[in-house]
């Protein structure tokens, strides 16, 4: 049954065309203390006379635009957001309520440490629950993502080896690794050597195994793999890159299928990163803050950006003083909003309740890849955890395609699956429910997922002309990515 889709179609024009000369978005009275002209104050060659197409509107018309323009989007407080390999799980408020407490939010970074104590104690105590999780040594929360994580990872692998020696030349990736993976060895100045994935979806060992050489830096490894499949040989893996003098570096952005159960540091792990804005429940989207932590063993601790948050006596200090830290990374101390809301819903959740969220998660994605299986093509028969992909093999018979099933799941209420993506599967459509939704909206998504391989069996038109709810329907995303326009002109 088709769900009342939830985009409200309005026209709304630009902010600029709602703009007449003279109106302004307060009233304020005026000032009853003398007024110092603002020339006596500032030279007047930096003072702007007047911004070339500013629109000008009335408060409410302001409100008003905006608060349009918000029904057009589709949000992890609106509804499922089945995205893969994104972990678009929700947010609990009460992370919201913490973060902004007056005394945490209104902090400043460059006040004496002496008086920072609580806001240093909540980083060092984040660093120490995940130190717990992961079984490893030494945290960095500078990273502002996944993505910049990933390469300040690599190049604390490449200081430590120039110590030993030589940085060496190649990173090994398997092709199911998530994309940011190669870009990251290239810019720490690697070349990288795919390994192929085995008939079940996990790293082809033997062939991993014959192109590990004393050449090789590391194996960057995204475990869970992008197919949602654990990487079980995990161990024999780490031996055969360990005993070449390699490292290993785990992309562990997914935690959210191990937690609880499996702790990198015990599986020959040297190097991993976590993303807190999708394990641990800080928001993301739309370009918002992320939060990367680098994890790390012992032997790779004096390359972690700088400054570390220590504790000493009592008292918790920032500490410069790592020679062989590869910098500072991010200003003052990363994403500190996110590091709050993080180690909030880590305590909230507390142990139990994290390994039980992994549960929900693996859980709940097997159940929807049970359930579609019938109906849509699944490349691997692989067990999966907390993700599954599948391919529009089935529905491609009648032209509809990857794109087409994704466009029609807006009419139905949701927001799209991955698509494309992971590459090793032709046309994939990847979907991660995470441990967020009831049954009740699972099957709500199942159902919807069910009527649509009817209606591209039946009657495929309704499908390739989706979505019929939607604002903007088809954008031209090619002409989008090559040819961005971010700025509007009067
Ligand atoms: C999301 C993700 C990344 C990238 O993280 P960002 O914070 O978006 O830069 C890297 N690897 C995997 C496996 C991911 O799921």
């Amino acid at each position: 049954m088709t769900r009342t889709s939830v985009t409200s179609i309005l026209n709304e024009p630009l902010i600029f065309e709602r703009s007449a000369p003279g109106k302004s978005a307060y009233s304020l009275p005026r000032l009853d203390v003398e007024d110092v002209p603002v020339e006596e104050i500032l030279d007047s060659k930096y003072l702007r006379t007047e911004v070339r197409g500013f629109p000008e509107v009335s408060e409410v018309e302001l409100i008003r635009h905006f608060t349009r323009l918000s029904t057009w989007n589709y949000h992890i407080d609106l509804g499922m957001y089945p995205l893969g390999s994104c972990t678009m799980k929700y947010n609990p408020k009460l992370n919201e309520r913490v973060a902004r407490i007056p005394s945490i939010a209104l902090t400043h970074p460059l006040q004496e440490e002496q008086h920072s104590q609580g806001s240093l104690e909540i980083l060092f105590r984040l660093q120490e629950c995940l130190k717990e999780l992961t079984a490893m040594d030494a945290v960095s929360l500078q990273p502002a993502g996944g993505a910049q994580a990933e390469l300040i990872g690599i190049l604390m692998i490449r200081a430590h080896l120039t110590q030993k020696g030589s940085p060496r030349k190649f990173v090994l990736i398997p092709d199911s690794a998530h994309g940011t993976n190669p870009a990251s060895a290239v810019l720490a100045g690697y070349d990288v050597i795919s390994i192929p994935s085995d008939k079940k979806g996990r790293i082809d060992v033997k062939v991993m195994a014959e192109k590990m050489s004393e050449e090789v830096a590391c194996l960057m490894l995204t475990n869970p793999n992008t197919m949602g499949i654990f990487e079980t040989h995990i161990e024999e893996i780490a031996q055969i890159v360990h005993q070449k003098g390699g490292l290993i570096y785990m992309d562990g952005a997914n935690f959210n299928a191990l937690m609880g159960y499996a702790r990198p540091g015990e599986m020959g792990i040297d190097v991993l990163h976590l993303n807190l804005h999708k394990t641990f429940s800080t928001p993301h989207g739309g370009g918002g803050p992320g939060s990367g932590p680098v994890v790390c063993k012992e032997h790779l601790a004096p390359y972690l950006p700088v400054p570390r948050v220590e504790q000493e006596g009592g008292l918790y200090r920032l500490n410069s003083d790592k020679p062989e830290s590869v910098g500072r990374v991010h200003s003052f101390h990363g994403n500190f909003g996110m590091a709050v809301r993080a180690l909030c819903y880590i305590l909230s959740c507390g142990r139990e309740g994290l390994k039980e969220l992994s549960e929900m998660a693996v859980l709940s994605a097997n159940y929807i890849r049970r359930q579609l299986e019938d109906h849509y093509d699944l490349p691997y028969d692989t067990d999966i955890l907390h993700e599954v992909v599948f391919s529009d093999k089935k529905q491609h018979k009648n032209g509809v395609t990857t794109q087409d099933i994704a466009k029609r799941l807006i009419d139905y209420g949701f927001h799209p699956t991955t698509t494309y993506f992971t590459l090793i599967v032709q046309c994939a459509l990847m979907m991660e429910p995470t441990e967020s939704h009831s049954k009740e909206e699972l099957d709500a998504f199942i159902d919807a997922m069910i009527a649509i391989s009817r209606e591209a069996r039946d009657d495929p038109e309704k499908v390739l002309s989706a979505p019929a709810t939607a604002k903007l329907t088809r954008l031209d995303e090619v002409r989008a990515a090559r040819s961005a326009i971010l700025r509007w002109e009067p």
